[in-house]
């Protein structure tokens, strides 16, 4: 039983690494995952967001190529893909924290970056390279990037991957980097559609791990949910909840347009905000979450598509300022707040037609999320029943409903 990261036999610059970072014990999946790709097998792992998975997959990756070192300059011996370009960053920065006593190299190839600038990079020696698939491969067909040294493959967000349609990037990738002796995917589920049949082609023999978080990783976020009326009711939740109860909050909103609309909003209230939002130029994304990071603003608007796989540490509040299209996607975004043993709380402003959502999402978390109150901003109507009713019963009564008024 894998408990400490001392019971990891890592080296010890990878656990000064580890300790200036403040991690004091591994999480369930690092536990789980790091002895097995240490000993050589494929790994096939999931856990939910916030679980620390990156440091699944760097730790063993760095502790790999010191145990194994090169003896030439070369290219490079690692590639870990991930979905975004954010996501690329991020996992390089954490990798490179990790390394931070060694002297591997690590690179990150994505878009929106200029060619010449990844030339320059390329040139030189790399261990690891931290890449979104489509740019990579641009390369590889260029013959500017070589895979064969590649010994390892590492798949992050494997689930997400799919969803965005790089399946048949990443398997040309996989059939590029055929020499490597392992493949490590990681995924938040291994549910929905493709993943199987993905994931068999990629790994060879793979020990599955799927770590439950622990106790201590799991259960430290708050649920509940405020009825709106109107959306002005709905704004003024917003408003009294950012500006009294949070500290650090990621609002959520369905679409750009809306976006739009509840930054006029907030910024008529002087509630400083950032935002994120899909298809926004590269360096403007980054310099929001950059802000947000640093606490300059304390509240982040952002659509789904936007906040993918995107990991901004110490969110007090996940708020859910329209709800989310599926429970999936509302255990996705709440997975932003108490990540890795922090607290964390995630509030619903929830319309009257939200309703049946706020009930599905609650069984599928399996818990009762409770609906909340505050002072002198009670909804004015009551809560709508929405019962599972068989269609031609419902047709029925709409019928009678109707025949009902033309009497009157
Ligand atoms: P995931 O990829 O599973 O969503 P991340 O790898 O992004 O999760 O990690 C989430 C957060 O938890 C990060 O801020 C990371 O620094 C932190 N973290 C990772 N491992 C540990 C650990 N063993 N102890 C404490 N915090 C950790
Ligand atoms: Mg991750």
């Amino acid at each position: 039983m894998i408990k400490t990261f001392a019971d990891l036999e890592l080296d010890q610059n990878i656990v000064e690494a580890i300790e200036e970072l403040g991690f004091t014990r591994p999480t369930q999946i690092q536990a789980d995952a790091i002895p097995q790709a240490l000993d050589g097998r494929d790994v096939l792992a999931s856990a939910p967001t916030g679980t620390g998975k990156t440091a699944a997959f760097a730790i063993p990756a760095l502790q790999y190529l010191q145990d194994f070192p090169r003896k030439k300059a070369g290219p490079a011996r690692i590639l870990i893909l991930t979905p975004t370009r954010e996501l690329a960053m991020q996992v390089a920065d954490q990798t490179r924290a990790l390394g931070k006593n060694s002297r591997l190299n690590v690179i990150t190839i994505t878009g929106g970056v200029q060619y010449q600038e990844h030339a320059d990079i390329l040139a030189q020696t790399q261990d690891i390279v931290v890449a979104t698939p489509g740019r990579l491969l641009e390369y590889i067909d260029a013959e500017r990037f070589d895979c064969r040294a590649i010994e390892w493959l590492i798949l992050d967000e494997a689930d997400r991957m799919l969803d965005m349609g790089f399946g048949p990037v990443v398997d040309r990738l996989s059939a590029e980097c055929r020499w490597r002796k392992q493949t490590l995917l990681f995924s938040a589920t291994l549910e929905g559609k493709g993943v199987e049949g993905f994931t068999e082609d990629l790994l060879k023999d793979p020990v599955e791990v799927s770590a439950e978080p622990s106790r201590r990783e799991r259960k430290k976020i708050s649920q509940w949910y405020h009825r709106a009326d109107t959306l002005e009711h709905k704004n003024e939740l917003l408003k009294k909840i950012l500006t009294e109860q949070s500290e650090k909050a990621i609002v959520f909103v369905k679409t750009r347009e809306r976006l739009a609309e509840l930054r006029t909003e907030l910024e008529r209230a002087q509630i400083v905000c950032a935002w994120i939002q899909g298809e926004m130029p590269q360096d403007r994304r980054n310099n929001a979450i950059s802000r947000f990071r640093s606490g300059e603003v304390n509240v982040l608007l952002a659509t789904d598509v936007a906040a993918r796989g995107i990991d901004i540490p110490d969110v007090s509040h996940v708020i859910n300022y329209d709800m989310p299209r599926s429970a999936d996607v509302y255990l996705h975004r709440i997975g932003r707040t108490a990540r890795a043993g922090k607290k964390g709380s995630a509030i619903s402003l929830v319309e009257a037609h939200d309703q049946p959502m706020i009930e599905r999402v609650s069984r599928y978390v399996d818990e009762e999320i409770k609906e909340r109150y505050i002072k002198d901003m009670r909804p004015q109507h009551k809560k709508p029943v929405f019962k599972k009713k068989k269609k031609k019963e419902a047709d029925k009564k709409t019928t009678a409903k109707k025949s009902a008024k033309k009497k009157k």
